[in-house]
């Protein structure tokens, strides 16, 4: 099946696919999920792909799950762990500000996914002209996409001065 996929590719990958023994080929399949309403539930909560699983168009799956073990340290920080309201009011801080954008960013991929690679043939050299001759991919990518991280690396500037100003308990 690995080998009829991925026929038009362009060498060598076909050819080391089909030199490769079937029994070490495989796939992976990806899928999407709807941004979750809620992450954390009393003293627990998820972060990285299981809280917001981002497909690949948007290259930033792994460094949102960085930011969140950051962000969700530093809201830890100083916190009395075996004070229920304390870690519960942390991880509500955590959460709040790390859904509007991680959504963002795994919605965005997902529109990426499918106009890269669900487009229906007959529509296909519209898209191309699309994005071969507009602004549009500079646009909603290539400009939004460096501003949104570059706000992610103020909000570590904050975290860090409200870090280091916080009297630990
Ligand atoms: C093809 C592809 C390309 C990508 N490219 C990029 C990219 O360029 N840039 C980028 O930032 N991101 C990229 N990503 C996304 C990135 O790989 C993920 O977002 C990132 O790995 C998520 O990290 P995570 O730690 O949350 O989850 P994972 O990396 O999935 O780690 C979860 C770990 O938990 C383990 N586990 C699961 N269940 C259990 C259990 N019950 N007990 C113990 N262990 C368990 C799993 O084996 C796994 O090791 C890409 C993803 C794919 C598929």
């Amino acid at each position: 099946m690995a080998t009829e996929y991925t026929r038009d590719f362009v060498g060598p990958i076909p050819a080391l696919i089909a030199a490769t023994d079937p029994a070490n080929l495989r796939t992976w399949p990806i899928r999407d999920r709807r941004p979750l309403k809620q992450w954390g539930s009393g003293r627990a909560t998820i972060i990285g792909d299981a809280a917001h699983p981002t497909s690949p168009y948007a290259a930033y799956g792994a460094g949102m799950a960085v930011e969140d073990g950051y962000f969700l340290g530093r809201r830890l920080a100083g916190v009395d762990l075996a004070d229920h309201q304390q870690v519960r009011t942390a991880l509500d801080e955590f959460e709040a500000p790390r859904r509007p954008h991680t959504a963002r960013q795994s919605q965005t991929a997902f529109v990426l996914g499918k106009v890269s690679h669900y487009t229906p043939k007959p529509l296909r050299p519209l898209r191309d002209a699309m994005l071969n001759h507009t602004p549009l991919l500079q646009k909603a990518v290539g400009e939004a996409t460096p501003g949104e991280i570059l706000d992610q690396i103020a909000e570590v500037d904050r975290a860090e001065a409200a870090f280091t100003t916080r009297p630990i308990s």
